[in-house]
C-alpha cells in the first residue's frame, strides 16, 4: 500500500526563499576582495539572486548549462550558488589552486558557458584564456569602480549585470534529480573527475548535516566557512546555514591566522569549519593574543586528520572540536565526531581519544569496510579494510566519464573511498591509512604517481618514488626519493624547472633524497610503507 502524501521536488531555490522569510535578521558578512567588510541578509540576497538569475537567462543560459565560478568565499559567490541552480543550470566551482593543465582540462571537459571570476583570479584566466572555448563569457565579480584592466575578451561587470535586472522571479519547478552543482576532484591520479550533485542530493545533505552536526547548528549562531566554496560546496554550509537560520561569515581571500582572528573576534563567530592547516595559523594567533576570539566555541576539522595536540589545544580553551570526514564524491560529509552526551563528563584523555576518531556516520550515509577480496569485515574496532559508502548524497558515477564511472562502485552499488579504516562496534570510524597513492598538502591533493611520472621523464633519474612527509603546517609535503641513472644529481630547482609545466608550484617536491635502491613489495611495486619507515628520521628542508 502506498502512502498518501504530497510529493514536492526538493529544490535549492526553496532554501533561500525559506531563509529570507524565516530568518530575515540572520546576516551574511563578507571580507571582500575590495578590502572592506560587506554586510547583507537573506532577504537582500534573495532579491539579488533574482536579479542574477534574470541576468543569466537574459544572456541565454538554459537548464543544464554549466556556469563556472573561480572565487573566494563571499556573498557574490553565494548568490551564484543559488541563481545558477535556481534556474536549473549547473554551478561548476573551480579550485584556483589547480595546475594550469588541470584547469584547462576541466573548463573544456565541463564545457562551461560562462565563468564568474573574482578580481584576484583574473590573471589566472588571462594566462589560460587561449586554451578555453572561444565563446566562453567572462564576468568579473565586482562593481564598475573596481573593474581591472583586463585582457579577457568582452569581460562583463557583475554589479552592472545585476543592476539591469528586476529582482522578481518565479523559481521554476523541475525534477529534484536535476543537476545543480559540479565539482571536480583531483583526489586520484589522472585527469580530475566531476562529481555532479543534484538538487535532491544537496537539499538532503544540508538536512543530514544540520541534524547530525548539532554542535554547530542552532538558529541565531554565526558560522565561518574557511573551507572554500570552491571545495565541495564548502562542506554544505551554503545550504545548511540558511536552512537553519545561521549567519554566514565569509573570510574572502584573507585566511591567515591574524585576519581570521580579527574577523572572528569582531563578528563573534560561534563555529568555524576548515582544514587543519588553517587552524595552525589561527592557533598561533590565539597564542600571540593570549585569548580566543570572542564567542568562539566550536570548530569542525576535515579534509585531513587533525593532530592530537591541535585537538587538545582547542579543547583546553573550551572550544569543542569535531572531525568531519568525507569526500567530494559524498557532497561531502560522511561522519562527524560530535561527543556523545554519555561522554560529557568523561576524563579529558578519554574525550580527546574520541575526538581523534572520525566519529559516527551522519544520518543517510552507510559505511562498510572490506578486505582485498571485497568481503565485508566486522565492525569490531579491530578489523581494518577499505572503506565503502552508500547514500543519497554519494555519487553514482562521474560526469561524462564512463571509464571512471565503471570503476566507482562495487557490485552491490557501494562507492569505494580509497581510505583504509576500522569501525568500532558503536559505529565509530577511524581512518587508518590511504589506499589511494596520494599526498595531501594544506587540504589539497598531490598525486604521487603524477609526480613520479614527471620526475622519471628527466634523463638523470632511473627510478623514483614520491611520498608525503609530515609537516606541522601543511600536514604533508611531497619529497622525491630517487635512484640516479648516472653521475648527474640534478638539484631540486632543476627538477622543479623540468616538472613545472604539469604542476602548480605548491605541488612540486620540497626535496630530493638520492638512494641506491628503493624497497619493493612482493608484487614489484615500491613499498611506500617501508620507504616511510626507512625515512622515519628524515626532516623536511624548511624544518631543519
Ligand atoms: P576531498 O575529496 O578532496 O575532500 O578528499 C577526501 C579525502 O580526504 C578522504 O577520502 C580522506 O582521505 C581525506 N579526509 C577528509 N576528511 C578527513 C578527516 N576528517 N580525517 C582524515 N582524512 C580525511
Amino acid at each position: 500500500m502506498q502512502g498518501m502524501m504530497m510529493q514536492r521536488p526538493l529544490l535549492i531555490s526553496d532554501i533561500l526563499t525559506y531563509a529570507a522569510e524565516a530568518f530575515p535578521k540572520a546576516e551574511v558578512v563578507s571580507a571582500r576582495t575590495e578590502g572592506d567588510i560587506h554586510r547583507t541578509n537573506y532577504p537582500e540576497i534573495r532579491d539579488r539572486v533574482g536579479q542574477l538569475a534574470n541576468a543569466l537567462r537574459a544572456h541565454g543560459v538554459q537548464m543544464g548549462d554549466r556556469i563556472a565560478t573561480l572565487a573566494w568565499n563571499g556573498y557574490r559567490h553565494l548568490e551564484l550558488y543559488y541563481a545558477i541552480s535556481g534556474i536549473g543550470a549547473v554551478c561548476h566551482t573551480i579550485n584556483p589552486r589547480l595546475s594550469a593543465e588541470q584547469m584547462i582540462y576541466i573548463v573544456n571537459h565541463a564545457e562551461d558557458k560562462v565563468i564568474f571570476v573574482d578580481t584576484t583570479f583574473v590573471p589566472i584566466l588571462e594566462a589560460l584564456q587561449s586554451h578555453f572555448p572561444a565563446d566562453l563569457t567572462y564576468v568579473i565579480m565586482t562593481d564598475r569602480a573596481h573593474m581591472p584592466d583586463t585582457k579577457l575578451p568582452n569581460a562583463l561587470c557583475y554589479e552592472e549585470l545585476l543592476a539591469e535586472q528586476s529582482s522578481e522571479i518565479e523559481w521554476p519547478l523541475f525534477d529534484e534529480n536535476t543537476a545543480a552543482g559540479l565539482c571536480y576532484t583531483s583526489g586520484t591520479t589522472g585527469n580530475p573527475k566531476g562529481a555532479l550533485y543534484s538538487h535532491r542530493s544537496n537539499v538532503l545533505h544540508a538536512m543530514m548535516i544540520s541534524v547530525t552536526l548539532s554542535s554547530t547548528f542552532g538558529e541565531g549562531r554565526k558560522v565561518l566557512p574557511v573551507v572554500p566554496l570552491f571545495h565541495v560546496n564548502a562542506w554544505g554550509l551554503p545550504y545548511a546555514a540558511p536552512m537553519s537560520g545561521l549567519s554566514l561569515i565569509f573570510p574572502g581571500p584573507a585566511m591567515d591566522g591574524p585576519s581570521l582572528f580579527k574577523l572572528m573576534d569582531s563578528e563573534e563567530v560561534y563555529s568555524a569549519w576548515g582544514v587543519p592547516t588553517i587552524w595552525m595559523g589561527l592557533l598561533a594567533e590565539i597564542k600571540a593574543q593570549g585569548r580566543k576570539p570572542k564567542g568562539f566555541e566550536d570548530v569542525v576539522v576535515g579534509g585531513s586528520a587533525a593532530p592530537r595536540s591541535m585537538i587538545e589545544t582547542f579543547e583546553e580553551m573550551d572550544i569543542s572540536v569535531g572531525h568531519a570526514w568525507g569526500m567530494t564524491e559524498m557532497s561531502p560529509v560522511g561522519t562527524h565526531g560530535t561527543l556523545p552526551s554519555t561522554m560529557k563528563d568523561a576524563p579529558f584523555k578519554e574525550r580527546i581519544d574520541f575526538k581523534q576518531t572520525q566519529g559516527r556516520r551522519v544520518f543517510g550515509v552507510e559505511l562498510k569496510i572490506v578486505d582485498d577480496e571485497g568481503k565485508t569485515l566486522p565492525k569490531d574496532g579491530e578489523a581494518v579494510g577499505e572503506l565503502f559508502v552508500r547514500g543519497n548524497a554519494v555519487v553514482s558515477g562521474y560526469f561524462n566519464n564512463e571509464e571512471a564511472t565503471a570503476k566507482a562502485l562495487d557490485a552491490d552499488g557501494w562507492f569505494g573511498t580509497g581510505d583504509v579504516a576500522s569501525i568500532s562496534a558503536e559505529g565509530i570510524l577511524t581512518i587508518q591509512d590511504r589506499a589511494k597513492d596520494l599526498i595531501k598538502s594544506g587540504g589539497e591533493w598531490i598525486s604521487s604517481i603524477d609526480v613520479e611520472n614527471a620526475a622519471m621523464s628527466h634523463p638523470a633519474i632511473a627510478n623514483c618514488a614520491a611520498i608525503g612527509m609530515p609537516h606541522p603546517k601543511w600536514d604533508e609535503r611531497p619529497v622525491l626519493v630517487a635512484i640516479a641513472a648516472g653521475d648527474a644529481r640534478p638539484s631540486v630547482e632543476e627538477m622543479h624547472a623540468h616538472m613545472s609545466e604539469h604542476f602548480a608550484k605548491w605541488q612540486l617536491p620540497d626535496d630530493i633524497i638520492w638512494v641506491e635502491e628503493l624497497p619493493m613489495t612482493a608484487t614489484g611495486k615500491v613499498s611506500k610503507l617501508n620507504l616511510r619507515k626507512q625515512l622515519a628520521d628524515y626532516v623536511l628542508p624548511d624544518l631543519r
